[in-house]
């Protein structure tokens, strides 16, 4: 027996919690000056101290504590005014010290919040804590067919990425989101990473790892009040597969329910080919970590004064401009998705500062253009048209002497290089004809050419002067003004 979504949802309420690993864009590592460049050969970016090597000694990087109270600052946190570092113990190939520096029970942000917004309504996602913490190497397994370990023949470990700062954002969990749970959490992992490329603390790059989220799950008994048994899924690198995530694991645990089982702490492992999880290890508790303060870090204490003038210096954040642009392009909050979903916010928003009206701009970035974007298989911002062209195309349909297929005839020479919209629209002769001893000839030989349809207007049938209009549109190749052309047929045939 196989339960539907829809079934799993009306017995069961899924709460579900976030933990995103963020990677600092610092120049140089947590812990020591190595570098940080990404693709560099490896263990080409290794020292004593980010080797574990005994008798090294870190030392904390300035810049990765602002960029993590950055962070905290813009989800709303309150920033510890103490805190320390601790020893995360464990056993793993890509760890040469067999602990990882982190934060444990003294978090350096706490209690903040992020709203995001989902077909059209805000809902509040708790963050439980920001803290920060060192990355791990990478194992790389040699001659398998997957490139997992079973079936390879030998390992190689590359320490470049070893020590490089990593923050870990953790919400608190979220109820009552009821249907929309995989929405609301895909919504949250992309605002968070808006928020985070805003403040320019890390390149937050899903496929080259310097985002990852861990999404937990579980199902509550609708009306019981009684807080369900979560597994933890790793490693979901893609907004699309934390929504999947989030989906197929309400299927499974219901499923489990149902049936009478119980549902495992586990941690899962997500599929991309089927959007399943499968299970993994059992989950460690921390306890098991035997975390214990880092000897050879002093506590860190940023002084009030620092934290304001971080705050002082935070850019504007998506949520503000969100409500920014709402208000000053008179847009629903539907409207406002859609333009953030096809990625033409910051185009619209260059284009109208280049003085187009906003519902100029949003109807050419998101029509003709997307339509391009489309079939080049590439972003709307990619393409090779600055907003400031596409402000001066609007103004040459405002004022006549371009319409919009003689518009779009010249996109398609701004694309080509031809340059700028003025210089193609002489290059091309695509300006409208709008001199009406100009447009008459053409008008007087499509009368001469149609007698039954000039019979059918004079005898009352107004709506057959199409058929002239689109022989004058066609004896112009599309350069008269439409609308001008249908006056001057009436008044010749008046
Ligand atoms: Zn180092």
């Amino acid at each position: 027996m196989t339960v539907t979504y829809e079934e799993a949802l009306q017995k069961y309420e899924p709460v579900f919690g976030l933990e995103t690993h963020v990677e600092l864009g610092t120049r140089t590592k947590m812990f020591c000056g190595c570098t940080t460049v990404f693709g560099a050969e490896p263990n080409t970016q290794t020292c004593p101290v980010c080797l574990g090597l005994p008798g090294s000694l870190p030392v904390a990087n300035r810049r990765a504590i602002e960029f993590t109270i950055r962070i905290g600052l813009a989800l709303n946190c309150s920033i510890a005014p103490r805190c320390r570092f601790a020893r995360k113990n464990y056993f793993y190939p890509d760890m040469p010290k067999n602990f990882q520096i982190s934060q444990y029970d003294e978090p350096l942000c706490v209690d903040g919040f992020l709203d995001v917004l989902v077909g059209g309504e805000t809902v509040r996602v708790g963050i439980e804590r920001v803290h920060l913490e060192e990355d791990t190497g990478k194992s790389l397994h040699i001659g398998g067919a997957t490139g997992r370990i079973q079936g390879a023949e030998y390992s190689l470990v590359d320490y470049n990425r070893a020590g490089i700062p990593l923050v870990e954002i953790v919400t608190k969990p979220v109820p009552g989101t009821g249907y929309l749970a995989p929405s609301v959490a895909r919504a949250y992992v992309t605002e968070l990473r808006d928020v985070l490329r805003s403040l320019g603390v890390s390149d937050v790059r899903m496929e080259e790892g310097s985002l990852r989220c861990d999404v937990n799950t579980s199902l509550s008994v609708r009306g019981s009040g009684v807080l369900g048994t979560r597994t933890e899924t790793k490693n979901v690198n893609s907004l699309r597969s934390v929504e999947r995530a989030v989906h197929s694991e309400i299927e499974r645990q219901a499923e489990v329910l149902d049936s009478g089982g119980r549902v495992i702490q586990e941690t899962r492992h997500f599929h991309e080919d089927s959007g399943a999880t499968t299970s993994g290890r059992s989950k460690e508790e921390a306890q098991d970590y035997r975390y214990f303060p880092e000897p050879d870090l002093v506590p860190l204490a940023p002084p009030a004064s620092w934290v304001a003038e971080i705050r002082s210096s935070l850019p504007e954040l998506p949520s503000a401009r969100r409500a920014r642009l709402i208000q000053a392009w008179s847009l629903s909050e539907l409207d406002f998705e859609a333009l953030r979903n096809a990625g033409a916010l910051d185009v619209v928003e260059d284009t109208v500062l280049a003085g187009a009206s906003p519902a100029d701009a949003r109807k050419w970035w998101l029509g003709e253009l997307a339509r391009r974007a489309n079939d080049a298989g590439v972003e709307v911002s990619a393409l090779p048209i600055t907003p400031a062209d596409v402000a001066r195309l609007t103004e040459l349909v405002a004022s006549g002497t371009l319409n919009d297929r003689l518009a779009r005839e010249v996109i398609d020479g701004v694309l080509d290089d031809e340059g700028t919209p003025d210089e193609v629209v002489a290059k091309r002769g695509l300006a409208v004809v709008s001199d009406d001893s100009a447009l008459l000839s053409a008008i007087d030989s499509a009368i001469a050419g149609n007698p039954d349809v000039v019979e059918r207007i004079r005898g009352g049938k107004v709506q057959a002067s199409g058929v002239l209009v689109g022989a004058v549109m066609k004896a112009t190749r599309g350069k008269a003004d439409a609308t001008r052309v249908r006056e001057l047929i009436m008044e010749r045939l008046a």
